[in-house]
């Protein structure tokens, strides 16, 4: 067993404070530093007492016995109160007897021992960083192993295609034939199945990021009044900050579930001024990497040669025409808008009039179906995406006679999907990957 660590596993401030141990003696030191005393995996009530007897604290505590813990070591967690001064000195007293663990050595441990993969591990990690729910919900469904198993199944493929290759390889006479005439349908059959796992993590990583959302529209046309808008529901799972520029604004907030990054664009418009050009180019790139592109039209003024430039600009994407502020008599009629392909919602940034159909209307365009749930890590998506291109090139050769070159692409495609895993990865991926975790994970 490895050496023992502990961490305190709760963020600094809480009503109660969680201390994790793991490693070789893990249950020797809770009795050593904890009075109470009770069954394994069974909580006891008692005092955290240190070396010349002094109470540091009243507690709960549990010891976990090896291999049915988290880590598949032997665990023991004391569950303190959350006092910061009280807590300090258990962590001292700790520290007497057990090395402070790395961020993520709990997990780390977990995977060494087979308790989870690395996708599972990722998951651990995407779960306690995910700021909405559709977020955390995939992030679960890859812990419970979703996407792992999805990867075996095509690991299966490949690893059966590739005996095969190797046999006929070794043996020519006897198999080749076979084994060249059911090749390239089983290699189409896993190609497409990783295909389809890129597609789904392609809109997966709308889960994990959000999904960008850009306003645009001519200056006063509303857009920093729609931002404020949109963004004034679910506080609690807001972040703000400034964008980089004083151009970009972005925010994001929580539609239906869905994380969305909204973006204030400054007016796109033929600038004249130096400044307000680098505005302009700033707002065309938000723009070009936006998932959706919320076109805003001022119903208090009248339809511009720039709003119809701006339509005839962003035909070929995602969009959709909102026209702000229903509250004004309108000088014209959102119909007008029909032609343009787009659909058309009105609203008030100002009574909010319109607003909640919006967020329904965006949520709806950019959530990505159930499926995609199960990617949604950008290391999985790379992988997957170098996997699908080696069994690719190995379907194109198995039409020819190079067994070899067949093999050589298939086990270069095994071990993209082992990095996803944690079969094949190299170590210092592993340690990259643990060392993004918490203490205390
Ligand atoms: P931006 O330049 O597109 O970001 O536009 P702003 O959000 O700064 O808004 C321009 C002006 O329009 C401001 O004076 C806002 O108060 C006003 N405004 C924005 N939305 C509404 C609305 O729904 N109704 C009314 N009556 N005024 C609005």
């Amino acid at each position: 067993m490895n050496d023992l660590i502990y961490a305190l596993a709760t963020p600094v401030g809480g009503a109660i404070a969680v201390v994790r141990l793991s490693g070789a003696g893990a249950g020797a030191l809770l009795h050593t530093v904890f009075t109470g005393r009770g069954a394994a995996r069974e909580m006891a009530y008692g005092r955290v007492v240190d070396e010349t007897g002094e109470t540091l604290d009243q507690a709960m505590a549990a010891f976990f016995p090896a291999p049915r813990s988290y880590t598949g070591e032997d665990m023991a967690e004391l569950y303190l109160h959350g006092g910061q001064a009280s807590v300090r000195r258990v962590l001292a007293l700790l520290g007497r007897h057990a090395r402070s663990a790395r961020p993520g050595e709990f997990t780390e441990r977990a995977f060494l021992a087979g308790k989870l993969d690395l996708a599972q591990a990722e998951a651990v990690m995407d779960l306690i960083n995910a700021g909405a729910e559709r977020g955390a919900k995939s992030a679960l469904s890859q812990l419970e192993g979703g996407l792992s198993r999805r990867i075996a199944a095509v690991e299966g493929q490949l690893l059966d295609a590739l005996s095969g290759l190797e046999a006929a390889i070794d043996y020519p006479e006897e198999l080749e034939e076979d084994v060249t005439s059911a090749l390239p349908h089983a290699l189409a059959s896993a190609e497409a199945e990783l295909r389809a796992l890129i597609g789904a993590g392609l809109s997966g990583r709308v889960l994990r990021e959000g999904a960008r959302v850009a306003l645009l529209g001519r200056p006063n046309a509303g857009k920093s009044s729609l931002l404020n808008a949109l963004s004034g529901v679910e506080r609690a799972i807001v972040t703000q900050y400034a964008g980089t520029t004083r151009d970009v604004l972005e925010e994001t907030v929580s539609m239906e579930g869905v994380p969305v990054t909204l973006f204030d664009t400054a007016g796109i418009r033929a600038a004249e001024d130096p400044v307000e050009r680098i505005g302009v180019a700033r707002a065309r790139s938000a723009a070009e990497r936006a998932d959706l592109l919320l076109i805003c039209f001022d119903l208090g003024a009248p339809l511009s040669e720039e709003d119809f430039a701006l339509l005839a600009e962003t035909a070929a994407r995602p969009r959709i025409a909102v026209c702000n502020k229903s509250d004004l008599p309108a000088l014209w009629k959102p119909d007008a808008l029909a032609d343009f392909g787009l659909s058309v919602m009105t609203v008030s940034a100002q009574t909010g009039e319109g607003l909640a159909a919006l967020r329904q209307a965006i949520a709806a365009s950019v959530a990505p179906e159930a499926e995609s749930a199960l990617v949604t890590n950008a290391r999985h998506i790379e992988a997957l995406q170098r996997a699908a291109a080696s069994v690719a090139q190995a379907c194109e050769m198995a039409a020819g006679a190079e067994l070899e070159l067949v093999a050589t692409d298939l086990r270069e495609a095994l071990n993209a999907l082992g990095e996803i895993t944690g079969r094949t990865a190299a170590a210092d991926l592993i340690e990259r990957i643990f060392a993004k975790f918490c203490v205390g994970k």
